[in-house]
């Protein structure tokens, strides 16, 4: 651009880069874009200051399902090891033995068999 006839030379710097929910580096490319599915049914009501509602997403990640995982740790969420990270995942809640709090686990909810929750 020129302004008076002074030319002013801008150094275009991309500060809209996207960052991996999973490892917080930059991504370069096309986000893998992970949503989570409305909770359809619990087995009980949950009462609202019990467990908050999930975020639904979308979330940014690197194409790499280990950024995904690394998320999931980091929510507590648990990963349905019958099924893969996908683009799309169903929140099945994990009722504790205790009747504690209701802890969440994401499958992509493909297989048929049980699912095999596993700490992500
Ligand atoms: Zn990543
Ligand atoms: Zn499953």
């Amino acid at each position: 651009m020129e302004i008076d006839g002074v030319r002013i030379t801008t150094i275009v710097k991309d500060n809209v880069a996207i960052r991996c929910d999973g490892c917080f580096d930059i991504i370069v490319g096309t986000p893998w874009r992970v949503n989570l599915l409305d909770i359809v049914a619990t087995e009980k009501p949950s009462s609202w200051n019990e467990s908050p509602a999930i975020n639904p997403g979308p979330f940014q990640f690197h194409s790499d399902p280990a950024c995904v995982r690394r998320w999931m740790a980091a929510r507590d969420y648990f990963f349905c090891r019958r099924g893969q990270v996908r683009e799309i995942m169903r929140p099945v809640p994990i009722p504790t033995a205790d009747g504690g709090k209701v802890r969440w686990g994401l499958c992509d909810g493909i297989h048929r068999d049980d699912h095999e929750f596993i700490p992500a």
